[in-house]
This record gives C-alpha cells, sequence and structure tokens, in this order.
C-alpha cells in the first residue's frame, strides 16, 4: 500500500494484463488478488485529502471491498497530478468524432436556448416516468399538483443549484467553473478520459462533476447534474474498465455543499464515508453491477442527494442480500 515509483506500476500493469486477458467484459475470479492503479488528480484551488488521509481512504476502500464485493485488491497510487496538467494531458481526445458526438447531448446553462431544450426535454422524462419511481425519489411528491409542475420544479432547481455550483469561489478567486476548467466538470471530458485512460485503472480526484445535459437519468436530474463516481469500459487494460471518483462534494466547506449534505459528515469519518462511496463504484468496475434504485441497504443503490452520510449510515447498518445481475458491458 507504498505508493511505488513508476517503473514499478508498468510491471504491475503488464502482469495484470497478463492474468486478465481477453476482450469481454468476463467474471472475474475472487480467488486472487487484482492490483488497482489509481491516480490522484488535484484542483489546486480546491480542498483535497492529505496524503495520510489519502491513503488511510484507500485502505479502508480495501477492506470495505472484500466486506461488500468479495474481491482481495491492492492498491498502487501514483504521484498526484495536477488538474491542469491531466487537462492537457488529454487534449489529444477533444478531435475524436466520438467526443463530438458526446458534446451534442452538453448543454450551457448560460444560454436561455439550451435552458429550454433541458426544460423540454425534463418534462418528457417525466411524463415517461413511472408513477412510482417520481413517488420514491420527487422529495416532497404529494405537494405537486401533476407531473408538469413536477418538471418544472426539477429544471428551475437543476438551473439555480447548477449555476451556484459552477460560480463557486475557489481558493485562488475563480469560480469554480472558470474557462480553464470549464471542460472538467463535465460528463464528455470525463467520460472520453477513462475510455482513454492509460497506466491507471481508478482515478480519485476532488473535483466535482456538474454540468447541464440531455438524455440524462431521472435520478441525475433530480440531482441537478451532479455525478459523484463513474465506472466506463477502457479497453486498453485488462479490466477493460476505468472508474473515477469525485471527492468535491464530501470536502467542500462552501455553504452549497453544507446546506445539501444535510447531516454533516463527522470529520473522523470523512475518510471512512468517501471508501464506502468508493466501494460502490468497484462494485461496477469488479462485480459489474448495474446501479439499483429499489433495494433496501444496498451499495449499488447511489446516493440520490448530497446526504452522503445518511447514505454511509444505512449501508453500514445492514447489506443487501437480493441478487445483482452482472453487466457483460458497461
Ligand atoms: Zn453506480
Ligand atoms: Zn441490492
Amino acid at each position: 500500500m507504498k505508493r511505488r515509483p513508476r517503473p514499478f506500476l508498468a510491471i504491475i500493469l503488464a502482469l495484470s494484463c497478463s492474468t486478465l486477458a481477453g476482450n469481454a467484459l468476463r467474471e472475474l475470479p475472487s480467488d486472487r488478488e487484482y492490483p488497482i492503479v489509481v491516480r490522484h488528480i488535484v484542483d489546486p484551488r480546491l480542498p483535497a485529502l492529505s496524503e495520510a488521509e489519502f491513503q488511510d481512504m484507500l485502505d479502508r476502500c480495501r477492506e470495505y471491498i472484500r466486506e461488500y464485493l468479495g474481491y482481495n485488491v491492492s492498491f498502487f497510487v501514483q504521484a498526484n497530478q495536477p488538474l491542469p496538467d491531466f487537462r492537457k494531458e488529454m487534449k489529444k481526445l477533444d478531435d475524436l468524432p466520438m467526443m463530438s458526438t458526446l458534446k451534442e447531448s452538453l448543454l450551457n446553462v448560460e444560454s436561455e436556448t439550451d435552458r429550454t431544450r433541458l426544460k423540454d426535454y425534463i418534462d418528457k422524462l417525466v411524463a415517461d416516468t413511472a408513477e412510482s419511481t417520481l413517488r420514491r425519489h420527487v422529495p416532497d411528491y404529494g405537494r405537486f399538483a401533476g407531473r408538469k409542475e413536477i418538471a418544472a420544479h426539477i429544471h428551475e432547481e437543476y438551473v439555480e443549484n447548477l449555476r451556484k455550483i459552477q460560480g463557486i469561489r475557489t481558493a485562488d478567486g475563480t469560480p469554480l467553473g472558470a474557462a480553464p476548467y470549464a471542460d472538467t466538470l463535465t460528463y464528455p471530458f470525463w467520460d472520453m478520459a477513462l475510455r482513454h485512460l492509460e497506466g491507471a485503472h481508478f482515478i480519485f480526484t476532488n473535483t466535482i462533476m456538474a454540468d447541464m445535459e440531455l438524455d440524462i437519468p431521472i435520478y441525475v436530474a433530480l440531482r441537478h447534474g451532479i455525478t459523484t463516481g463513474l465506472v466506463e469500459e477502457n479497453r486498453r487494460n485488462a479490466f477493460r474498465a476505468a472508474g473515477i471518483i469525485f471527492t468535491y462534494p464530501f470536502l467542500s466547506k462552501d455553504g452549497f455543499f453544507v446546506l445539501k449534505r444535510g447531516r454533516e459528515i463527522p470529520p473522523e469519518k470523512l475518510t471512512d464515508v468517501i471508501a464506502l462511496y468508493a466501494t460502490h463504484e468497484f462494485g461496477h468496475f469488479l462485480n459489474h453491477y448495474r446501479d439499483y434504485y429499489d433495494h433496501e441497504h444496498c451499495i449499488m443503490v447511489p446516493a440520490h442527494d448530497l446526504d452522503y452520510y445518511g447514505w454511509y449510515l444505512d449501508k453500514k447498518e445492514k447489506k443487501c442480500g437480493l441478487e445483482h445481475e452482472k453487466l457483460r458491458q458497461f
């Protein structure tokens, strides 16, 4: 669990490739230990875990992966990488056709046309969502007269909250979504970065993904476009996957996040809460589980809002005993 120099990491990657050969997403036997190379990408303007906290979080995550997912892993951590450097490293992806396709769904919250496009999309999304799902996930469901009102409320909250998030003042005085960082808050950037990531399997970063998009599920619309973690296909490594956890929603001291988290995470529990949330993403990465929304006390149910401590306590209380389907591809 110590930090290793890069040449050693290269050997680990090569070793894991030879033991995990094959093209499709296939079941990983649980009778061996999987080395996972972790990259810590740091936005220097935002709060971050210290080196000791980061290592403590990974140690806890390794234990939780064993306990909740049944896999033994060891983490190998690369040297911290500043976010602007990673942005430069990924610049080559900007011209790929898939990036253009992904960006077709990306909207600008400051554009009235785009806000109208989002409104039309959410109207349709809410109209097509089962009543039981709305009842379960829309806060104060009972106070809305109908679906039109629910859609209007989700749209209004989405736009208002996303503007607040993108406008948060960071340590150097620039807003969170300032030009050099704007892309690094978006789904197309991180989705493509994960698909093309080389030399590491999993990213932890102290920024956030918070953007305005079409073609999102109702759960993302209800969270105002915030995504805490993601696992995507990656054909460049033997796991055929790469994942990421965004820690800003846990670490931010900004009034918006303090308010939205509701119950504040006790400081001594911070690394444990992030570790358990990361375990959810490793449920995708290692077990190839999908997300669930209707299981009780289930590690594969993502947080519906920013009350991560509530989510954590619920998963610590007991575990889900239901079957979990395995995906053939992400
Ligand atoms: Zn998930
Ligand atoms: Zn479950």
